[in-house]
């Protein structure tokens, strides 16, 4: 492993303190530390550019807590995945999310990994980001200029990167919470734990009886970032999980989809796995 040279730091306990912080000319130079599990690697040097100064956002205890508002489950950026796999409101409101998190690292990964984290790392193999992609979330930036939001369709405009500018931090995630609305999640990797996806997916639609709407397909690590399979959509939408809606459905997928050849996968095996998985997916919705 590289020798890893500690960056000079500082550890805010006030918001505020952080976006003063973050407000100085050269705020580019600053990275936010949240639990670390993807910064420390590159402080170490192995994967991408070590930071300069490092802003430890981990004692910002306004970032915690999950709580419901009126239309939408509100989420601290700094909720471990544990958080997520123990919040009753989690399990209650997204599953899926809590489904998502069981799958990511191993205990410690989960201990430490926040889900801010993995939103702002925009890696394209993050796998809690199909998930608010298809429930439309909105991620929540804050500064000295004060809060805005931005859906999860525009966050990730391109490759590793996110639509947060260098003096905002993101201060929590809203999923909206739409009457019968439904969320189910898939990740394939080599094995149980401690697997980078292969494919992961979420798959969101509302029930209306006998048909779906509102379908909304999110992918990830089949493109340079977490994306919408909107021909799929097109295709499920208005019409119920049947096996005929489903071959037709992968159909769309297989031919929308082109991923690459990489260290985990093929590009062929991944184009196949999420036609099987979505086949999976809607049939376990169907019930056949
Ligand atoms: C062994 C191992 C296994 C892993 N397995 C998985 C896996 O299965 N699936 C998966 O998706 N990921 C996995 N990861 C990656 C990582 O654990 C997740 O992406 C995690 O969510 C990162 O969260 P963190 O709090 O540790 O972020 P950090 O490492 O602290 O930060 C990550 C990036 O986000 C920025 N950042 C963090 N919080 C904020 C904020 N609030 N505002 C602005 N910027 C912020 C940081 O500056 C940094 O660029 C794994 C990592 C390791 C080391």
């Amino acid at each position: 492993m590289p020798n890893a040279v500690e960056p000079p730091s500082e550890s805010p306990t006030r918001l505020n303190a952080a976006y003063a912080l973050l407000a100085e000319a050269d705020a580019g130079s600053w990275r936010p530390l949240a639990g670390g599990t993807d910064m420390l690697v590159q402080i170490a040097g192995e994967i991408g550019e070590p930071p300069e100064r490092v802003l430890d956002i981990w004692a910002l205890d306004e970032l915690r807590g999950i709580s419901v508002d009126t239309d939408a489950l509100v989420i601290g950026a700094l909720t471990t995945y544990t958080d997520l796999r123990r919040s009753p409101l989690v399990a209650e409101h997204v599953p899926a999310l809590a489904e998502a998190a069981a799958t990511i690292g191993a205990a410690q990964i989960q201990n430490r990994g926040t889900l801010g984290g993995n939103v702002m790392n925009a890696s394209p193999a993050g796998d809690t980001l199909p998930v608010l992609l298809a429930l439309g979330a909105e991620l929540v930036l804050g500064s000295t200029n004060g809060e805005r939001r931005v859906n999860a369709d525009d966050f990730w405009p391109s490759y590793r990167t996110t639509a947060a500018r260098d003096d905002e931090l993101l201060i929590r995630i809203r999923v909206p919470l739409v009457p019968s609305q439904q969320v189910c999640f898939r990740k394939i990797g080599t094995r149980r734990a401690q697997a980078i996806s292969k494919v992961v997916m979420a798959l969101a639609w509302t029930d209306s009886g006998e048909t779906w709407s509102d379908v909304r397909l999110a992918l990830g690590s089949v493109a340079a970032t977490t994306v919408r399979a909107r021909a799929t959509e097109a295709v499920l939408e208005g019409l119920g999980p049947t096996r005929e809606t489903a071959d037709a459905a992968v159909e769309a997928l297989t031919s929308e989809l082109s991923p690459i050849d990489d260290v985990r996968s093929t590009a062929d095996y991944r184009r196949l796995v999420a036609g099987r998985v979505l086949h999976r997916l809607i049939r376990d919705a169907g019930g056949w």
